[in-house]
C-alpha cells in the first residue's frame, strides 16, 4: 500500500503521507547538518497537500544559499525535526527520514551538496552524486 506514517520523539506531533516518497535526498548542506544535529540530513519528498500531521509544529524560517525561503518543522515539546518547505518547491513536503516509522520507506537514491560533505562522512557512490542542487533537480518543480 503506498504511504507511510511518522513521529517526533515525545509523539506529540504525528503524519500519515498517503503517497510513497517522489525521491530521497542525502542533503550534506550545512543547513541540514545544523538543523538535524547529524552529519547530513536525509530528506523524504512526498506532496505536501497528501500529508496530513496531527499536534502542533513550531515552525523556524530561514533563508537558503540560494535565496530561497526554508521553514523548519519541529515539535515545540521534544524539538525532533519532522520536515520541512522551500520556496522553491510548489507542493513538496520533505520529511526527515529519521521520524518515520517503517524503514523500508527510506531509500535515497540521490547525494546532494557533496561540496560540502564532512571529511569523515562515508558517502554510497552507488547513489547519483551531485556536489551542489542541481538547478533542474526533477523534485523542483
Ligand atoms: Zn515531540
Ligand atoms: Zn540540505
Amino acid at each position: 500500500m503506498p504511504g507511510f506514517t511518522g513521529k517526533c520523539l515525545c509523539g506529540a506531533v504525528s503524519y500519515t503521507s498517503h503517497e510513497d516518497p517522489i525521491v530521497t535526498i542525502n542533503c550534506h548542506c550545512e543547513d541540514c547538518r545544523r538543523s538535524t544535529g547529524a552529519v547530513f540530513g536525509t530528506n523524504v519528498m512526498v506532496p505536501e497537500d497528501r500529508v496530513d500531521i496531527s499536534g502542533e509544529l513550531s515552525r523556524y524560517t530561514h533563508t537558503a544559499d540560494s535565496g530561497n525561503t526554508m521553514t523548519k518543522m519541529f515539535c515545540p515539546s521534544c524539538g525532533s525535526l519532522v520536515a520541512g518547505t522551500s520556496s522553491g518547491r510548489e507542493n513538496v513536503l520533505s520529511i526527515r527520514a529519521g521520524s518515520i516509522d517503517d524503514p523500508e520507506k527510506i531509500d535515497p537514491s540521490v547525494n546532494v551538496f557533496l561540496d560540502r560533505k564532512l571529511p569523515t562522512t562515508l558517502v554510497n557512490e552507488e547513489l547519483t552524486c551531485w556536489a551542489r542542487m542541481p538547478g533542474n533537480a526533477p523534485w523542483k518543480k
